[in-house]
């Protein structure tokens, strides 16, 4: 690797850009170390942690906007156990699934479950999208609302001339807390704490319409054989009482709620929007006028304001740059493994500040002239 010093009035205050886990803000932390902290090693089945809960239910309510009769059911696992969730406790018969990417991929392999029918899989190219269609027998529409391994962003919208009954879910786990949107538009809004609601992981967290909430207790009262785990009437049960099934990571609920209150105090969810598009903004129109960079997603309408993803021209090594920028404190900017293209990948979730992507812009040009 060659040695590149980029000097430090270019760098970034927080050199952060990862797709997940992602910045979480000092504020959070100071907080932490202070009310936080006694909430650790304090058991989960009493008042203080349920207050806790409590608290970053009611705040992602008013985030999304308080839909009536919409519940937020957490539990542990992430979104990748939410997958499951969803087969187990959600899916019957027959889905359609929008992949155009990894997590839409692996969303549709858990609704391939042998119990299901085989759904109907809208394939896209890898940075573009194509849409979910209105199909007789399908009960469950299913779409990443941004897809983080290319960087393509879907509208969170029902479609007209389904069938009825038919439920929308949302894999949200990078764009929940970054892009404005209404809850009325899905049943099934799920997502994890460790993109732009600047936590850790380990937890998932779900929107659900009272259609959605219908539908489980029916699954759960049927024959089917469901994992406690995987059990979703089990976790709504548990979240009417501010809980979860099993123990729950402390602190990632405590950095949740500071970050959740701390988008509510400054504007809400709007607010969120407008700081995650000015940041990729920035990155897109920067990339189109380098005379090496290009945004990777050409069609203007699928480009994600949370990930942004920005193609090489050949001579640039993006590999090379993401590890001299690692070298110079400016991380996880490598693009998703699997992908395996020459670009970089920038999350601009909420708490990243433009001044940083700003910043990191300059680097990259930086980098770049002196590797020649
Ligand atoms: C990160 C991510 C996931 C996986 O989340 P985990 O909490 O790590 O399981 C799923 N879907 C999307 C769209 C993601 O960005």
């Amino acid at each position: 690797m060659v040695e590149i010093n980029i000097p430090s009035d270019l760098l970034p205050l927080d050199g952060r850009f990862g797709c997940g886990p992602s910045k979480v803000r000092p504020a959070q932390l100071a907080a932490f170390s202070a009310a936080g902290a006694q909430l650790l090693g304090t058991s989960h089945r009493q008042a203080p942690v349920k207050h806790l809960v409590k608290r970053v239910q009611v705040g992602l309510m008013d985030l999304f906007h308080n839909p009536s009769g919409y519940e937020v059911v957490m539990g542990n696992g992430g979104s990748t156990a939410f997958w499951d969730v969803a087969a187990f406790s959600l899916a019957e018969a027959k889905s359609q699934l929008l992949v155009h990417g990894e997590f839409g991929a692996k969303f549709a392999t858990a609704l391939s479950a042998p119990w299901l029918e085989k759904p109907t899989v809208i394939q896209g190219e890898p940075g573009s999208r194509s849409e979910l269609k209105a199909e007789a027998g399908i009960s469950a529409y299913a779409y990443p609302q941004n897809e983080t391994s290319t960087g393509v962003v879907a509208p969170v919208k029902r479609l007209a001339g389904v069938d009825d009954g038919a439920l929308f879910f949302t894999d949200a786990t990078s764009a929940a807390g970054g892009i404005d949107f209404d809850p009325k538009e899905t049943d099934v809004y799920y997502f994890a704490p460790q993109k732009n609601f600047a936590s850790d992981g380990g937890l998932w967290f779900a929107l659900m319409s009272p259609k959605a909430i219908e539908r489980v207790e029916r699954i759960a009262s049927s024959e089917r054989y469901i994992p406690e785990f995987l059990s979703l009437k089990t976790a709504i049960d548990n979240s009417r009482l501010n809980q979860t099934l099993n123990t729950p990571a402390i602190a990632t609920l405590f950095l949740l709620a500071e970050q959740v209150d701390w988008m509510n105090e400054n504007g809400g969810l709007k607010w969120a929007d407008g700081r995650t598009k000015a940041a990729s903004s920035h990155l897109y129109d920067w990339a189109e006028s380098s005379a090496f960079a290009t945004p990777f997603v050409s069609n203007v309408e699928h480009r994600s304001q949370v990930v942004s993803t920005i193609d090489f021209i050949d001579s640039v090594d993006a590999a090379e740059v993401a590890k001299i920028l690692r070298a110079n404190g400016i991380v996880d900017t490598e693009p998703y493994r699997k992908l395996g293209r020459n670009q970089l990948r920038v999350a601009t979730f909420t708490a990243t500040e433009l001044s940083d992507v700003q910043q990191l812009t300059k680097c990259i040009d930086y980098v770049v002239e002196r590797l020649g």
